[in-house]
């Protein structure tokens, strides 16, 4: 980056808390890409020039306001737990560290109004004290990642069983952005006219405040069900998630040795031939989840609510075995091993994870996250799997996508590679509005730098602008 650009837009932006000092710099640059081999290598050298703290939208206008005058790129940081690279600035420049901002500022029958930098976890706090609501969905990182960075970012979590993933009605009301112009201007997105800023790396605004959902709060109970055959885990899992009689948060199953030698601290709960049910149930939900294990003849090894004092403070949450915490859990005891995350389509999806189980059993730990899509049950697969070559991983990418799944690349730093999305018209149209110098997150959106790349799990595309200094 030519640093007479970011001299002049320190002076543009005096009295604003920033830093420029290298080490500093650098990890506000990094993200969870390190999950993955293949953007390891990629994205591993790329470092911003400058990171910019605001504490308010006026603060984020001046910045904005700054990084157009001067022609620098800008890129938006929550807390940085995203897995594709989404917050690594590939042309160097501010990263803009939103987590400070983070407050909730009102709270009413069914929505919740926040700064970008909330945690999920504060906000359910705030919000079961008020009025005994909850957020509909949030991320298994509630504890650390940002509203924001999972509004922009993330894909679903706790929760998507009954409502769906993000991209569901109901769940974001309400976004207000800034645009990256001479005078950034205030946009307030509703309906469905919040998807034009969804789940889009941050490449069409910056987000100050969000509306989301609220549903009634429960007392949920954490549950592991355990059985020896892991079709039967599965289709017990499917069950739980499918009936009108329990109300279950989190239905997630996990093969077979991985929940004994993967959940250290609850190792003790697990045989290591067990396939394990990870569950979060209402409280009032246990009668019928007892009658339910007993008809799948399973094992119920685990149950929060007949915990020790001592235990309940020990161990983490359930939460954080599930979604992408398992992939964390798997690569901090094998830092070889890598991951995939496919949605199998609804409806057939059983069938679908029996077909792929027999073919790809030595190279990978089948991990389900269910969910519901337009109302429909199915579910995501986030598996565990042996890297051998980038090649290899395609190959088993493509096995998921040729048996029909829609395929999340984890292993790629584009919106539409992430979600193996075809361009989203609406999205890039706002982003000419919004961004008419490209300035936001370079890189990030194909669509905006070469419409005719055509995307596919084979092939990978390479920002021409990525600079590793
Ligand atoms: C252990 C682990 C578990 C995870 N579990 C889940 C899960 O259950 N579900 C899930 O969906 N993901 C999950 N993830 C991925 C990630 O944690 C979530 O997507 C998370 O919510 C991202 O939030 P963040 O604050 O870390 O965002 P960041 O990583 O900082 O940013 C994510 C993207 O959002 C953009 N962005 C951030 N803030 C703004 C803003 N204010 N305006 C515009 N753009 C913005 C950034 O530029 C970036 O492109 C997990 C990751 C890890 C490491």
């Amino acid at each position: 980056m030519d640093m007479t650009k970011i001299e002049a837009l320190k002076a543009d932006i005096e009295g604003l808390a920033f830093s420029d000092d290298p080490p500093v710099v650098q990890q506000k640059s990094r993200d969870f890409f390190w999950y993955s081999p293949v953007l390891r290598h990629q994205l591993d050298r790329v470092t911003a020039d400058i990171v910019v703290t605001p504490a308010s939208e006026d603060d984020v206008r001046r910045v904005l306001a700054a990084c157009y005058r001067h022609d620098v790129p800008l890129t938006v940081r929550g807390a940085g737990t995203g897995n594709y690279g989404q917050s690594v600035p590939l042309s160097g420049g501010v990263v803009l560290d939103i987590s400070g901002m983070r407050a909730v500022t009102a709270i009413r029958d069914g929505a919740v109004t926040v700064e970008p930098g909330a945690r999920a976890a504060t906000i359910n706090a705030a919000t079961r004290a008020d009025s005994n609501q909850e957020l509909r969905v949030y991320p298994s990182t509630s504890r650390t990642a940002t509203i924001g960075g999972f509004i922009a970012g993330g894909i679903g979590g706790i929760g998507a069983v009954r409502f769906g993933p993000l991209s569901e009605p109901g769940t974001v009301l309400g976004l207000r952005l800034l645009t990256m112009e001479a005078e950034p201007r205030v946009v307030v997105l509703t309906g469905d006219d919040v998807h034009k800023a969804m789940h889009s790396y941050g490449t069409t605004g910056v987000i100050t405040e969000l509306e989301l959902g609220l549903a009634p709060a429960h007392d949920w109970v954490e549950v592991f069900v355990c059985f020896e055959k892991f079709m039967t885990a599965a289709r017990f899992g499917n069950a739980v998630a499918a009936s009108d009689e329990i109300v279950a948060n989190e239905v997630g199953v996990i093969a077979a040795p991985f929940p004994h030698d993967g959940f250290l601290q609850h190792r003790a709960y697990f045989r290591a031939n067990q396939h394990a049910c990870i569950l979060l149930v209402a409280a009032e939900s246990l009668p019928a989840l007892e009658a339910l294990t007993a008809q799948f003849q399973g094992v119920t090894v685990f149950r929060s609510d007949r915990l020790s004092a001592a235990d309940r403070t020990s161990l983490p949450p359930a939460e954080e075995l599930v979604w992408n915490h398992t992939t964390l859990r798997a690569i901090r005891i094998d830092p070889t091993v890598t991951y995939l995350q496919v949605l199998y389509p609804p409806k057939n999806h059983l069938e679908h994870i029996e077909n792929l189980l027999g073919k790809l059993t030595d190279e990978v730990i089948t991990h389900l996250e269910f969910v519901r899509v337009g109302g429909e049950l199915t579910c995501y697969a986030i598996p565990i799997v042996r890297y051998t070559t980038d090649d290899r991983l395609n190959e088993i990418n493509a096995a998921y996508e040729d048996s029909g799944c829609l395929i999340f690349n984890p292993h790629r730093y584009t919106v539409e590679e992430g979600g193996m999305k075809r361009s989203d018209s609406d999205q890039l149209a706002f982003k000419r509005d919004a961004d008419p110098k490209g300035l936001l997150n370079p890189g990030k959106m194909i669509a905006w730098e070469d419409p005719h790349f055509k995307v596919s799990a084979r092939s990978m595309y390479l920002f021409p602008g990525l600079d590793t200094h």
